[in-house]
């Protein structure tokens, strides 16, 4: 049976710590799917489409890293993709708290459904998506963050 993992998250923006999970990913399952949750009522710093053709850029070499929105449960999302995997990053206590909940509410909706952590690359271990966000909107410069070019 293919191992299939679902790559839950916001995405504003996809960053190259989110990057290096998922390529890390890619030792441990056969096909990865990045599920960026997506609710065109929520506000978006970068615009969803834009985004999307970024982050299908970035992975244009991997066939078996595939990118869609979703606005709905992560576990019912996997369901749907025959995926038994969540798969997340950690980089700091602050994410453990929020991880360790959401992680044992998604085993209670589908007890199927494992959720796998990846403690996340030095290198990337101060790149968060708010701060760089942050930095887009006064106008500095991100690029050194992403895995694209804006
Ligand atoms: P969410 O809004 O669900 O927290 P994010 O897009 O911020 O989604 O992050 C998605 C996942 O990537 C989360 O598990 C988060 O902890 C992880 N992540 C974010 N930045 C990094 C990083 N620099 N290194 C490793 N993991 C990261």
């Amino acid at each position: 049976m293919k191992k299939i993992a679902i790559f839950p998250g916001s995405f504003d923006p996809f960053t190259k710590g989110h990057e290096d999970i998922v390529l890390r990913g890619l030792k441990l399952f056969d096909e990865i799917i990045i599920g960026i949750g997506y609710n065109s009522k929520k506000h978006r710093h970068f615009e969803i489409g834009n985004m999307i053709q970024h982050m299908e850029a970035t992975f244009a070499d991997y066939p078996n890293i595939s990118i869609l929105t979703y606005n709905e449960l992560t576990a019912e999302l996997a369901i749907k993709h025959q995926a038994r995997y969540l798969l997340r990053g950690l980089r700091n206590t602050t994410d453990f708290e929020y991880e360790n909940s959401i992680s044992q509410v998604n085993r209670h909706i589908n007890k199927d459904i494992e959720t796998v952590f990846l403690i996340t690359s030095p290198q990337f271990a101060a790149i968060s998506s708010s701060i760089i966000r942050e930095v887009h909107k006064y106008g500095g410069n991100v690029a050194d963050f992403l895995p694209y070019k804006l």
